[in-house]
């Protein structure tokens, strides 16, 4: 799997590792985590942007940062970024995205865990990145490999996105889902992976329902 990605922290040290491997090593410790989408779900979408002075929060995912921070579980931005393989962003253009997107958690009073994004398209420009692979959602790729580099328990983790491949994409992973219903999903294809455990109109509603769901986990929290 070709993943590039700007979350350089742990990676590859976590990945393939079984659950209760023998040896010296102890076995990680490992909790929840809530991963988010990019655009349309935390940023306003603005097609192929890379450029930071462009990028907003969508309505509610201010607030919904903030709740969600007060949980204590990592935060975790999962993108699909097809501009890089059609030759619309250059991969290094993303480093300025992901250094804003880290401020604007900040100025939410959150924290970005990491930002992991798939730069291929079936149909890429860019012949490196023209390929079906195992990280362009809905696949669960990137939501995998994320797991592995913050020793997250997929089981107990939060998938939410505004759109039906987000939603299968958390599935298939093993996280439970959250669509937002912004008007963002216009194809609804059906199928079982498609189907989410909760549809709120937006971040700040979704955070609402994971609190109740879950209790804090008592580490990064800020009461
Ligand atoms: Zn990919």
């Amino acid at each position: 799997m070709n993943v590039d990605h700007l979350d350089r922290r742990g990676a590859g040290a976590a990945s393939g590792r079984p659950q209760g491997a023998g040896g010296t090593a102890r076995p990680p410790v490992r909790g929840p985590a809530v991963f988010l989408d990019k655009d349309g779900t935390v940023l306003q979408d603005v097609p192929y942007n890379a450029d930071p002075g462009r990028m907003r929060f969508e309505p509610g995912a201010r607030a919904g940062l903030a709740r969600l921070a007060r949980l204590g579980m990592p935060l975790i931005v999962i993108s699909n970024q097809p501009g890089i393989g059609l030759g619309k962003i250059a991969p290094q253009d993303l480093v300025a995205v992901r250094n804003r997107l880290s401020d604007m958690f900040r100025e939410a009073g959150a924290a970005l865990a990491g930002f992991y994004y798939c730069p291929h398209h079936p149909r890429a420009t860019v012949a490196r990145y023209a390929c079906l692979c195992a990280c362009r959602k809905p696949a669960p790729g990137l939501l995998r490999l994320a797991a592995a580099c913050h020793d997250v328990d997929l089981r107990q983790s939060w998938f939410v996105g505004d759109i039906l491949d987000d939603v299968e994409a958390g599935r298939r992973a093993g996280c439970r889902t959250i669509l937002l219903d912004n008007g963002h999903e216009t194809e609804w294809l059906a199928g079982a992976w498609r189907i989410p455990e909760r549809i709120e109109p937006d971040l700040d509603a979704a955070s609402r329902w994971i609190s109740v769901q879950c209790p804090r986990t008592g580490s990064g929290g800020t009461a």
